[in-house]
This record gives structure tokens, C-alpha cells and sequence, in this order.
């Protein structure tokens, strides 16, 4: 058996004509989305994800401005900037690139973007909101694999899911977008004792760890859904994910491969955050 692919490039292209044409509508309102990016240091992987993100706006109709800073910046200047932004009317999402510089307290930056504007869904206070039940933003990886699992139909009521990588930006809100849809939700980590009884166990198995191909086909369930997160570079240079590809279709009912999976989903969530943003601003 093969597993049926999740195409994330589709998808994603499908969400996005769907973003624009909901930009459009809010043009005739005066409104245009515009999306703030700050980027401090010059991480290449960093640039490559803020440009693309930037790049994802302008193409789905919507404004973005982009800041980039020397590693050495004095932090008082970004918090200046964060605070210039968050009064500012015409900007309704701001993202600050992670990681930041270790000069930098990253909790404190993101804490400084205004919550009404924190598309990514980092700030404390929209985390409280999201393990409430009650999101006003949900973080755009996460969403986006919402999105991949409703695509292609997956049953979530009951369904027993592991969660490989218990990160803030993944695998926690993760697990609580997949609580809140009656799922049993189990969450792995560096410390779990024996990864492969619980990825056997997975109706749905996320990984979200930064190790390449460490989940094999032998580890998934017959016929469970495999949700890549993962970008690592073998040491070729070619992104691949933490699951092995190539075993695991073998044996999984449904998977999403790496390249063109997760990653241009958390893009098309991000504009949907920064659309989603300038809707609440037009009501
Ligand atoms: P983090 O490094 O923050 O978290 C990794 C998690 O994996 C930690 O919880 C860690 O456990 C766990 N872990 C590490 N080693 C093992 C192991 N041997 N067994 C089980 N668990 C382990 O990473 P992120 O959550 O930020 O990202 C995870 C991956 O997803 C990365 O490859 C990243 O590049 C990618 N990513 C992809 C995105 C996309 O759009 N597709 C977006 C964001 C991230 P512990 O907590 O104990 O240290």
C-alpha cells in the first residue's frame, strides 16, 4: 500500500486564491492587510523565510513592510520599532523572525508585539486564549496542519495522536488545536522512553523534532496519517523532514511529504492570521 499524499503545495494555493479574493473585498473597504516583519541578524535560513512570507503577501494582494537589523543591534531600538508598530492603524500583523540574537530576551520581544497584532500567535496572552478553547490567533504551523487534516478528510473525534516535540510554536499548541477536537492526545520529547510504542499507537502522528528521518516505517501504525514538520538538510543539501519519506508511504494511509508540505501551509496561515487581523479591524 501507498499512502495518499497531502500536497501542501495545492492546498496552499487553494487557501491562498481564497485569501486574496477576501483581500480584494476589504480593498473596496480601504482597507489593505499589511503585515510587519522584523528581522534581526543574518541567519540565512531566517532571511529565506521572512522573504518568502513577505513575498507570500504582496502575491495574495496584501501590504508588508520588512526591517531587518544588524546582529548587534541594540535591543532598545526593536522595542522601539515594536511599539512604533503596534500604533500604527494601516499595520495589522507584526512578526518578529525567531530565533533572535542571545543578546536579545526573546519572551520579552514577543510579549512587547501587541496581542491584537500577533499574527503568529505567540504572545502569552493569545496562548492562554488558545488553551481556553478560545483563539484569536492560532499559531500559522499548527493551523496549517489543521488544514492539511481537514483536506483530506482525517477523523479526529477519538482518534489517538502523538505529538513527537513539545516546542511552544509546535508541538504544544498542536496538541491543544487536536484536544479541542476530542482527540487523545499523546506528547513525546527528548525524555519519552521508548518513541516507537507510542508512534505505533498513532491514529495521527505529528513530528515536529529537527531530526532527520528519524521516524521509519517500522515506528507507524498500518494505515495512520504522518504529519511532517520537520526541515532538516541531509548532508547533500536537500531538505527532508524527520520522517523517513520512502518507508513510511509504505505504511501509512495518508502522509505529507518535505518539501511541499507543512512548510508553505504555515505561510498561507500566516496571511490568514494578517487578513483575519484587518477583517476584526473593519467590523
Ligand atoms: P524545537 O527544537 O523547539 O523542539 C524540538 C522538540 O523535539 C523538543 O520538544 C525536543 O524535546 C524534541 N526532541 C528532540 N530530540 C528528540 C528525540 N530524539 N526524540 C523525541 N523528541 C525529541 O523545534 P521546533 O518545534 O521549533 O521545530 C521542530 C522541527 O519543525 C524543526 O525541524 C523545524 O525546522 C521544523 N519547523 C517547521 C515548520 C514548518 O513550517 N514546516 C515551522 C516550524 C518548525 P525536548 O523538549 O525534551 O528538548
Amino acid at each position: 500500500m501507498t499512502a495518499k499524499i497531502i500536497d501542501g503545495n495545492a492546498l496552499s494555493a487553494e487557501v491562498r486564491g481564497q485569501l486574496a479574493e477576501r483581500a480584494a473585498a476589504l480593498k473596496t473597504k480601504g482597507i489593505i492587510p499589511c503585515l510587519a516583519a522584523i528581522l534581526v541578524g543574518e541567519d540565512p535560513a531566517s532571511a529565506v523565510y521572512v522573504r518568502n512570507k513577505v513575498a507570500a503577501c504582496e502575491k495574495a494582494g496584501m501590504r508588508s513592510i520588512k526591517d531587518v537589523y544588524a546582529a548587534d543591534i541594540d535591543p532598545a531600538v526593536v522595542f522601539a520599532r515594536i511599539a512604533e508598530l503596534n500604533a500604527d492603524p494601516s499595520v495589522h500583523g507584526i512578526l518578529v523572525q525567531l530565533p533572535l540574537p542571545k543578546h536579545f530576551d526573546s519572551e520579552a520581544v514577543l510579549e512587547s508585539v501587541s496581542p491584537e497584532k500577533d499574527v503568529d500567535g505567540f504572545h502569552a496572552e493569545n496562548v492562554g486564549a488558545l488553551m481556553q478553547g478560545n483563539p484569536r490567533f492560532i499559531p500559522c504551523t499548527p493551523y496549517g496542519v489543521m488544514k492539511m487534516l481537514e483536506s483530506a478528510h482525517v477523523p479526529l473525534k477519538g482518534a489517538e495522536v502523538v505529538i513527537v516535540g513539545r516546542s511552544n510554536i509546535v508541538g504544544k499548541p498542536m496538541a491543544m488545536l487536536l484536544l479541542a477536537k476530542s482527540c487523545t492526545v499523546t506528547i513525546c520529547h527528548s525524555q519519552s522512553k521508548d518513541l516507537a510504542f507510542h508512534t505505533r499507537r498513532a491514529d495521527i502522528l505529528v513530528a515536529a523534532v529537527g531530526r532527520a528521518r528519524m521516524i521509519t516505517g517500522d515506528m507507524i501504525k498500518p494505515g495512520a496519517t504522518v504529519i511532517d514538520v520537520g526541515i532538516n538538510r541531509t548532508p547533500e543539501g536537500k531538505l527532508c523532514g524527520d520522517v523517513d519519506f520512502e518507508s513510511a508511504k509504505e505504511v501509512a494511509g495518508v502522509i505529507t511529504p518535505v518539501p511541499g508540505g507543512v512548510g508553505p501551509m504555515t505561510i498561507t496561515m500566516l496571511l490568514a492570521n494578517t487578513l483575519e487581523a484587518a477583517e476584526r479591524c473593519a467590523t
